[in-house]
């Protein structure tokens, strides 16, 4: 602040000072030793404010169950700091010499609306100072009053004829180098207000510590805007979207919050309007105002319930998507059975199993017999037309818990958890004998036989293989075995010592 600025609020007569009575209730209130008696007989001196203390404690702000007849009952009700507050918050707001009674009026209803706001505000951040929160927001424009007293007609002119509070402070700070909520600092330290008020005043236009208290009384002025904008429609919706926003950004409050919070104020503003002696604002506008947020905020949920459908479905595409694609991997394209690397993994784990919990577990290693002649006397076409249907007649005779995979060319492993050395060589037999009397192509009309040789291994009761590699190195043998036996049968493994 000016030099200047504050020897003239130093010396200015009519400043507005506290009453006796504030005076008393501001020494009170930093006693921590002072009972409810003593605040009792302060306020008590002025009939008016005890009037008033009669009426907030009937008010619904403190629903009490029953009605409230004498200042005691009322200060009980209460509770001493909630008293010594809100006494406060009367005997302040009405300061001054009254000489601008329009700018005054003015400053007044801000206050008082603030002050509502800045209760439900704190509320719903979760504070407790419910009263401490009234009497900041109450007094955060303290700072008009001061200086409505000292600088006279034109600053009354610069109050009236801003459109809002933005341009107030605006040609406060072009004018006097400072605005009002330095004023109202300095003055709260004047009175020897608590730090707290004292703070919150000062903080009131410009964040410094911002503290959640602090941003309460900042944004309770933002939303005393909506309703100091009048019945001006534009200035109306531009103060509420710009109080929405201050919300959001300080407190957190989203716009569902914030437009129930306006109709908390919309259903207490009246009550609250009438203890303080000020005219209650028309709430068509705002209440108009309210509805039609609330449709819009409505379209909007639907509209984002709509996208996060349309976000799940896309998501639930791409997952299907890549799942298949971890699936194409896995598998060989010709004849669509596992892959090598595919059935190296399943075929460890299913080892591991086994072994672990002594499960049988067979293998069969399958090859084609004479397969390069079918290449060589039909090509490759056919060749591998064979090959596709092969795979599909393996996979269609064993469970779906076994695998089959093509370990390359025309050989093909098929993995039967579970199953011993006997019931695999009878599934894999009946395999053959199926496959050899199948079709597994056609050529110029004529059916295509083929047949192959397998060597069967089983880890289990009657052998136990100590690595994966063993039991297939004994599944190789013996479908060497089947081969060398002359073709078209199933034989099974030994160990090798
Ligand atoms: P055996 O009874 O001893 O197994 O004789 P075979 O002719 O089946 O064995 P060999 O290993 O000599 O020949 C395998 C043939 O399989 C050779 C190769 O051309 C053929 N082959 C391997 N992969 C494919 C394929 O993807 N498509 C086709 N059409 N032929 C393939
Ligand atoms: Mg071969
Ligand atoms: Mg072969």
């Amino acid at each position: 602040m000016r030099p200047e600025l504050e020897s003239q609020l130093s010396n200015c007569r009519n400043l507005p000072s506290p009453p006796g009575v504030a005076l008393r209730i501001i020494e009170l209130a930093q006693d921590p030793e002072v009972v409810m008696a003593t605040a009792a007989d302060a306020i008590g001196l002025d009939a008016a404010l005890s009037a008033r203390m009669l009426r907030i404690a009937n008010s619904p702000l403190y629903a009490s169950r029953r009605r409230v007849e004498n200042l005691s009952q009322a200060l009980t009700v209460l509770g001493l700091n909630a008293t010594l507050t809100l006494a406060l918050g009367f005997s302040l707001t009405r300061c001054g010499t009254g000489t601008h009674p329009v700018a005054q009026e003015r400053v007044w209803r801000r206050s008082v609306i603030a002050a509502l706001a800045c209760r439900l505000l704190g509320q719903h951040a979760g504070l407790r100072k419910a009263e401490e929160l009234m009497l900041a927001g109450l007094l955060q424009d303290i700072g008009v009053l001061a200086l409505l007293e000292v600088l006279g007609d034109d600053y009354a002119q610069l109050v009236e004829r801003a459109d809002d509070n933005a341009a107030l402070l605006a040609a406060e700070r072009d004018l006097l180098g400072c605005d009002h909520a330095a004023v109202g600092g300095w003055l709260a330290r004047q009175w020897n207000l608590p730090a707290l008020l004292r703070e919150a005043i000062m903080e009131s236009e410009t964040p410094v510590s911002d503290t959640t208290f602090n941003a309460c009384v900042a944004v309770s002025g933002h939303v005393a805007d909506i309703w100091i904008a009048g019945t001006d429609e534009a200035r109306t919706e531009e103060a509420h979207r710009h109080a929405a926003l201050q919300a959001a950004t300080r407190l957190g409050l989203d716009y569902a919050a914030f437009l129930a919070l306006i109709e908390d104020m919309l259903a207490a503003l009246p009550e609250v309007c009438t203890m303080f002696d000020v005219p209650p604002a028309p709430p068509a506008r705002i209440q108009a105002l309210l509805d039609q947020a609330r449709e819009l905020l409505v379209v909007r949920n639907l509209r984002e319930i709509q996208e996060a459908a349309r976000a799940r479905k896309e998501a639930d595409e791409h997952e299907d998507r890549a799942r298949r694609l971890a699936e194409e991997v896995r598998r060989d394209p010709l004849t669509g059975a596992y892959n090598r690397s595919q059935l190296e993994e399943v075929l460890e784990k299913e080892f591991d199993a086994a072994t672990r919990h002594g499960w049988p577990l067979s293998i069969a290693f399958i090859d084609l017999d004479d397969f390069k002649q079918v290449n060589d006397r039909w090509g490759h076409l056919v060749g591998d037309e064979v090959l596709r249907n092969f795979a599909k007649s393996l996979m269609r005779h064993v469970r779906s818990s076994d695998i089959v995979a093509r370990y390359g060319g025309e050989e093909f492993l098929v993995v039967l958890p579970g199953i011993n050395e006997e019931a695999a060589a009878h599934v894999v037999r009946r395999i053959l004998s199926e496959v050899a009397g199948a079709a597994m192509a056609h050529v110029n009309g004529q059916p295509l036989h083929i047949t192959f040789s397998a060597g069967l291994a089983t880890q289990g009761a009657l052998e136990q293989f100590r690595h994966v590699d063993d039991l297939l190195r004994a599944a190789d043998e013996a479908l060497y075995g089947a081969k060398r036996e002359g073709r078209n049968r199933v034989s099974v493994g030994v160990v090798s010592p």
